[in-house]
């Protein structure tokens, strides 16, 4: 690893007066262009070029990361330790297609590349791994934990999983029996009931308690310092919970919701426990499954904290192509009307989903995700206005985690003509999912090294007074791999996926004083 407390070297540096790399630090000087719009008397409306100028900069320290994932014997839990084992060992192994070498696939961090810029000779684009844009930790460092109501080892965990070959199962068996999930909180309440006989490894007691906080800090700071960890981060790849309910004075404010918990208020689940231990403990904490575990109370606690949070729901695969595809019909000037999705799976997670309320957490999350390009299309859309959208999903227990993903999408076209286009859309669950994880950890852990100030109104001398600040709580940069983005209470949520790409790239480049990507090759062009 290149952790060791250096500044690993970089495989391009910034020629620019605006761009300065220290021993510890790249400082970037970037001009931030947006444009205001006003609307006037007569609805016309006035756009004005706006600048702000800002100075970010970036702690250059790789540090030892660990990663706690709450149902580390999981589907995901299991099949991610196991593919980050494998590519730590540089793993090959037989499979019935011929030799398979372990690899990150999946993973726009590990497996998608940036245009850096254009070859000043041969005019062609330089392009780079977008895990060389910035000092980023790497996925075969990190040290992998966590907790789960099922007491099995990571070994046994990843048989019942029955995701990986087994050829590579052989391979990392032995590392992975020596894996053990901490026990974890059990709210039977919160997930279907057909998931009480995995649920041997429990802390006591059936609803939320400040000692359920308490033990999960501890097993976070013995996490640390058994294995000599800079930082941890947490994520939830636990079963999907139900809702819970918005109640004044238990989980509006981050002030009722700790009074929730000492008091033991039966609407508080085991995710909000975890997300309100990491805020207090400032291990950022991102949530992979659909529930609301980030109430009201628990997102001000996280501000209040300074502490990172994200989430929620790993988009995978359906909504993945949902928020490409719709994103490319309504753009093209194609008028949506309908989206029939139908899943059918017959792993542990789609188990859990064929109780109502659990699915109800799903179809929530799977539902609102084209609202962002419907609402801006108000050429096709009449306000209010909105294609009907329909999400179903069956158990079907003999497909396991391979998941049938089909849809159908209705449109209008010229003239009242029509287009169907049907997507039918198999994978393995896990192995979409599991590289979600890692560019969740590893975005979240960039995040907490990047630090920013604003140049105001005010004489130079006196920004350089202020104090740089770190990014809002809400990391809504990681909306990409979410399929329903948290973001900054009262900002606006982008499904759009090629949005979220942009918005990633693009804050990234910043920091080491790049333009946004553009795709205007003016270079091209003119001349
Ligand atoms: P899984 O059922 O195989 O794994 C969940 C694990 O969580 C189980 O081992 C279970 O014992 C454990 N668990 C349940 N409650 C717990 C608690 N309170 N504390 C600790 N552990 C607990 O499911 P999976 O396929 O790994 O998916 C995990 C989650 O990710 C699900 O909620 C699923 O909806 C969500 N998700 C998955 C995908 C995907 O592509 N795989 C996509 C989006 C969301």
């Amino acid at each position: 690893g290149n952790y060791a407390g250096a500044a690993s070297k970089p495989l391009f540096t910034v020629n620019s007066p605006n761009v300065v790399y220290t021993d510890s630090e790249i400082q970037s000087k970037y001009t931030y262009r947006t444009t205001t719009v006003n609307q006037g008397p007569d609805g016309k409306y006035v756009a004005t070029p706006l600048e702000t100028l800002y100075d970010f900069k970036v702690d250059r320290k790789v540090p030892k990361l660990g990663v706690m994932l709450v149902g580390w014997g999981g589907n995901n839990g299991s099949t991610v330790t196991a593919g980050i084992i494998a590519n730590r060992r540089g793993l090959v192994w037989d499979t019935r297609e011929g030799t398979q070498a372990a690899n990150y696939y999946g993973s726009v961090i590990m497996g998608s590349t940036m245009k850096l810029g254009t070859d000043s000779k041969t005019r062609k684009d330089v392009n780079i791994p977008f895990h060389d844009v910035l000092p980023m930790v790497h996925p075969n460092d990190l040290v992998v934990g966590g907790w789960d109501i099922s007491s099995l080892n990571l070994a046994a965990a990843m048989d019942r999983a029955k995701v990986l070959e087994p050829a590579l199962k052989t391979l990392v068996r032995k590392e992975m029996a020596e894996m053990v999930p901490l026990p974890s909180v059990y709210y039977p309440d919160f997930i279907a009931a057909n998931q009480e006989d995995r649920a041997d490894n429990v802390i006591l007691g059936p609803k939320a308690c400040m000692a359920h906080v308490e033990q999960i800090r501890k097993d976070i700071r013995d996490f640390k310092a058994a294995h000599g960890l800079d930082k941890v981060i947490v994520q939830w790849t636990a079963n999907t919970e139900r809702f819970a309910e918005i109640l004044a004075g238990v989980n509006d404010t981050a002030d009722n919701l700790l009074k929730a918990i000492e008091e033991g208020h039966e609407e508080v689940s085991p995710s909000t426990v975890f997300a309100v231990a990491c805020i207090l403990e400032g291990a950022p904490f991102i949530n992979g499954s659909p529930q609301n575990t980030f109430v009201p109370g628990a997102i001000e606690l996280a501000e209040k904290h300074g502490a990172f949070i994200g989430g929620d729901d790993f988009k995978s695969g359906q909504t993945k192509m949902k928020s490409a595809l719709v994103d490319f019909l309504i753009s093209a000037g194609i008028k949506l009307t309908s989206i029939a999705s139908y899943n059918h799976l017959g792993n542990n997670d789609g188990k859990n989903l064929s109780s109502q309320k659990q699915f109800r957490s799903k179809e929530i999350s799977k539902s609102n995700v084209v609202d962002d390009m419907v609402e801006a299309n108000n050429v096709l859309y009449a306000e209010g206005e909105h294609p009907d959208h329909t999400v179903v999903i069956k158990y079907m227990p003999a497909v396991g985690d391979n998941k049938r993903a089909l849809d159908e999408y209705y449109a209008e076209i010229f003239m009242g003509g029509h287009q169907t286009i049907s997507i039918f859309n198999v994978c393995e669950d896990s192995l979409l999912a599991s590289p979600l994880i890692i560019d969740l950890v590893l975005v979240t852990e960039m995040m907490t090294r990047i630090k920013w100030k604003a140049h105001g109104t005010a004489t130079a001398e006196e920004d350089a007074k202020k104090d740089y600040q770190s990014f809002h709580s809400v990391l809504s940069i990681l909306s990409y791999m979410l399929k329903a983005p948290l973001t900054p209470p009262g900002t606006p949520v982008v499904n759009a996926l090629a949005k979220q790409r942009g918005a990633l790239t693009n804050i990234f480049r910043a920091c080491v004083g790049l333009e946004p990507e553009s795709d205007m090759t003016l270079e091209h062009k003119l001349f």
